[in-house]
């Protein structure tokens, strides 16, 4: 009799078109999974990549799943079948990527290639050999760069993490008008937070639980734990019948891009950074509502931006001064014709110290105490009531009251990456890990 194994599936990129494919394709196999009597480790690995990578899918996220089962080759050829139909049913021509790797721990190299993963820009190459070196069976289709994203989230062993419920449409309702009651995710965002987050930006009105293009998924609840998730999701009008939901670990809203400092000198683009160093240039506002700015450290200079859609942050990061120490988090673009210097879109600051903001004003006349007018350059004051004339009297310098405090600020929740850790989660533990419950990850309607 052969005895069960530990075993690590994983796979990217099944449809260019939306992150929901992937994961949906997931759900499916998960679900063959659990009629053959395979047993779940952990809750399936919803892993979010450096956002900051332009040529990756939509949402950049992997998928992976820790099961036991005795027979490897079975699991693989059942998930092969699976992502191979997903791939040729597509409208639009994906390069999916399945990894399945046979090992109880995951090994340090292994870890280490999932962290750079969600800030660098890695190579095809540098996955491969990996897979070689730790015999994985995988298989590709249209090309090879799924494999990054596959091993990425097989490796990654999401210390911190949050969880989401995503539950699927049923075939017939794909492309359709999603039927999901507006006032219900408003009650349930209220009731449920902070344990969910992200669920409705008050500032656009905007529902942001369900996606707007023509994927599977009906909607997708983030939270702290598991059954918050099925609380929340309970709370929910749901207006058409649904077929499936899975509930996922994963690392959106914990910041795992900006685990790193960098020296300006350091960054390139597409990576993801965090950047420490003094206000350049006070902010400028183009026509286009973008706001840009450059910081400065000990090594070099870098443009910052704040872009339209990040709305009323722009207004925060528009209150900087020449001198104000700062930390900034966010993606490097390349430098261009337009702006020599490199630009970091920003996707957070930290005020850690406002520089004193002068204003130069007439003196006071000494005699009558009314404001005095400059009569030229080096020239002196007058005074207007009394007539008086003051040559030696100069300009007067007073501390201006700043409008900004120091602090952290962030764009409001319709401008978040799916890594981006929501201002209430900063200074939550999120290490903490729920114990697996097989019982309720998985549920199927009809
Ligand atoms: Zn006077």
């Amino acid at each position: 009799m052969l005895h069960k194994k530990i075993l690590h599936l994983s796979l990217d990129d099944v449809d260019t078109e939306n992150y929901g494919c992937t994961t949906y394709t997931l759900s499916i196999i998960v679900k063959e999974l659990i009629a053959i009597g395979v047993s779940f480790i952990d809750y399936p690995h919803l892993v979010r990549l450096n956002p900051n990578i332009p040529w990756k899918t939509r949402g950049n996220g992997a998928v992976s799943i820790i099961i036991e089962y005795e027979n490897k080759d079975k699991i693989f050829s059942i998930a092969n079948k699976i992502v191979y139909e997903s791939y040729t049913s597509a409208t639009k021509k994906s390069t999916p990527a399945l990894i399945l790797c046979e090992k109880e721990h995951i090994t340090d190299d292994l870890i280490h290639f999932s962290e750079e993963a969600l800030y660098k820009v890695l190579s095809i190459k540098q996955a491969k050999s990996l897979i070689k070196k730790h015999n994985m069976l995988y298989t590709t289709y249209g090309g090879e760069i799924g494999l990054i994203g596959a091993l990425a989230a097989l490796a990654n062993p999401l210390i911190e993490h949050t969880y989401e419920l995503i539950c699927y449409r049923l075939p017939k309702n794909f492309g359709l008008p999603r039927k999901v009651d507006k006032e219900s995710v408003i009650r349930m965002s209220e009731k449920t937070f902070p344990y969910t987050f992200n669920n409705y930006d008050p500032f656009s009105r905007r529902i942001l639980i369900t996606p707007h293009s023509n994927d599977p998924v009906l909607f997708g609840i983030r939270g702290l734990s598991p059954n918050k998730l099925i609380e929340a999701f309970d709370m929910i009008k749901i207006e058409e019948d649904v077929s499936h939901f899975l509930i996922f670990k994963t690392n959106q809203g914990t910041n795992a891009h900006l685990n790193f400092y960098f020296k300006i000198n350091e960054v390139k683009p597409y990576y993801s950074v965090k950047i420490r160093g003094y206000v350049k240039t006070n902010p400028i506002i183009t026509r286009g509502g973008h706001v840009f700015f450059i910081l400065k450290d000990d090594s070099s200079e870098i443009n910052c931006a704040a872009y339209e859609p990040t709305k009323t942050f722009r207004n925060i990061v528009s209150k900087l001064r020449v001198g104000d120490y700062i930390e900034v988090g966010g993606g490097v673009r390349p430098p261009n014709k337009k702006y020599p210097l490199k630009v970091l879109n920003i996707e957070y600051i930290n005020i850690l110290k406002l520089a004193e903001e002068y204003v130069y004003e007439n003196p006071i006349c000494p005699r009558c105490k009314s404001r005095t007018k400059s009569l030229g350059q080096n020239k002196g004051f007058k005074c207007e009531k009394c007539k008086s004339r003051f040559p030696n009297l100069s300009k007067e310098k007073r501390i201006k009251p700043r409008t900004i405090a120091p602090g952290l600020y962030m764009p409001p929740p319709s401008a978040h990456r799916h890594l981006t850790k929501p201002l209430q989660y900063y200074g939550i533990d999120l290490k903490i890990n729920v114990p697996f419950d097989e019982s309720i990850f998985f549920r199927q309607f009809s």
